[in-house]
C-alpha cells in the first residue's frame, strides 16, 4: 500500500500523542506548536538532515536504526550544551512506494530514544519524495540562561577530555563497505541483527544528555562538542572558536573495541571515524574530572597550547593533525 499523507500524519500523531507531553503547551494539530521554556532558561534549538544513500542506506540499517540516528544526532547537539531537550519536529519526505511498516518502525525506534529523553514530537510536515527518504529533525532544549557550554571557550593548558570510546561507529561502516553485497529485493526489508548487536556505537548511538547537564551543573568544562564529524574535525571547530591549538597524545584515545576488547579500532578511525556522539570538552588545568560521569568513562587525550595548531604526540614526536572527518558513505 503507497503512503498517503493524511493517513501518515494521523499515523505520526497517534504515535506522538500516547508520548509524554513535559513542555508542550499545543503541540500537533495547530498552527504552530506552543512551547514552555521554564523560566530562567534559554531555548536551544538544532537542525539536522538525515538522507538516504548519504547518513544511511535501507540495505544496511533496520528502519528502527534509522530513527534513533536521526533524532539522536539532535539530541546530541543538545547534550553538547549542556542542555536538556523538550520537543523535536520531524519533516519527512518518503517514496510513494515506501511500505507503511517501514515508517512505524522508524517511529518506533524515533520515539523510543524520545521517550527515554523525554523529548515530545510536537509537529513536522510530510512530503512525497521523487527520489529517496530524507528526514529533517529539529530538536529544542533548554539550558539555564547564560550557562550553555560554547565551542568557545577553551584556554591554553584547558585539558582535553573524551566521553566513552571512538571509533565504533565507523568502524561499522568501514565493516558493512567491506562486506558482500547484501542488498535485499525490496520486498523484504533486512534486520542486519548481527550487526545492529556488534556495532550499537554505529546503529544506536547513546546521546549524552546526563553527562553534558553534569558537566555544566558542575561547571566542568570550559567549552565542548560532540564528536558527529570525528575527533580531528570536532576539536578544529574549538580550537578555531577558541583562538587556541592543541596536542593530543595518541596512546591515550579510547578506541571502540566493537564488541571484542582484543581488537579495538585503528586509530585513524578513532581519530577521523565521526557519527560517535560523544561529548569532547576542555576543563580547566588542575581541575579533578571523574574517571566515570553518569556511567560514562571520561578520559584525558591532551591539552590545549597557545599555537594555533593541532598536533599528535606519537611515539617518534609529534606530527601536525589534520581535521579530515569521516565521509560519510560515498564510495
Ligand atoms: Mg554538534
Amino acid at each position: 500500500m503507497p503512503l498517503r499523507e493524511k493517513e501518515l500524519i494521523a499515523g505520526l500523531r497517534r504515535m506522538a500523542a500516547s508520548k509524554p507531553r513535559r513542555g508542550i503547551a499545543t503541540g500537533i494539530g495547530d498552527d504552530c506548536a506552543v512551547l514552555q521554556i521554564p523560566s530562567g532558561h534559554e531555548a536551544l534549538i538544532t537542525t539536522d538532515f538525515s538522507l538516504e544513500g548519504v547518513h544511511f542506506r535501507c540495505d544496511w540499517h533496520p528502519p528502527e536504526s534509522i530513527g534513533h540516528r536521526c533524532l539522536a544526532r539532535g539530541l546530541s547537539d543538545i547534550a553538547a550544551m549542556g542542555g536538556e531537550p523538550i520537543a523535536f519536529f520531524l519533516s519527512l519526505a518518503l517514496p510513494r512506494a515506501l511500505p507503511q511498516f517501514w515508517v512505524n518502525r522508524f517511529m518506533r525506534g524515533m520515539l523510543k530514544l524520545a521517550e527515554k529523553h523525554r523529548a515530545t514530537l510536537a509537529g513536522g510536515d510530510t512530503a512525497e519524495s521523487p527520489g529517496g527518504i530524507l528526514a529533517d529533525i529539529v530538536v529544542v532544549g533548554s539550558v539555564p540562561k547564560g550557562k550553555a557550554i560554547l565551542r568557545s571557550g577553551a584556554r591554553p593548558g584547558d585539558g582535553i577530555y573524551i566521553s566513552g570510546q571512538l571509533g565504533g561507529s565507523a568502524a561499522a561502516v568501514q565493516r558493512m563497505q567491506a562486506g558482500p553485497d547484501r542488498k535485499l529485493s525490496g520486498k523484504k526489508l533486512p534486520g542486519k541483527k548481527l550487526e545492529t548487536r556488534l556495532y550499537p556505537d554505529h546503529f544506536y548511538p547513546e546521546p549524552r544528555i546526563k553527562l553534558g547537564k553534569i558537566l555544566r551543573e558542575k561547571r566542568l568544562a570550559t567549552a565542548m562538542i560532540d564528536t558527529s564529524d570525528g575527533l580531528s574535525t570536532d576539536l578544529a571547530h574549538i580550537c578555531e572558536e577558541s583562538g587556541v591549538g592543541a596536542e593530543l597524545e595518541a596512546t591515550l584515545i579510547p578506541r571502540s573495541s566493537v564488541g571484542n576488547p582484543s581488537r579495538a579500532v585503528e586509530l585513524e578511525l578513532a581519530l577521523h571515524g565521526g557519527e560517535d556522539y560523544e561529548l569532547l570538552f576542555t576543563a580547566p588545568k588542575g581541575k579533578r574530572i571523574p574517571a566515570q560521569i553518569a556511567g560514562t568513562p571520561i578520559t584525558q587525550i591532551g591539552r590545549i597550547t597557545d599555537q594555533k595548531a593541532i598536533y599528535l604526540k606519537v611515539e617518534n614526536g609529534l606530527r601536525p593533525l589534520k581535521a579530515r572527518g569521516w565521509e560519510h558513505f560515498r564510495n
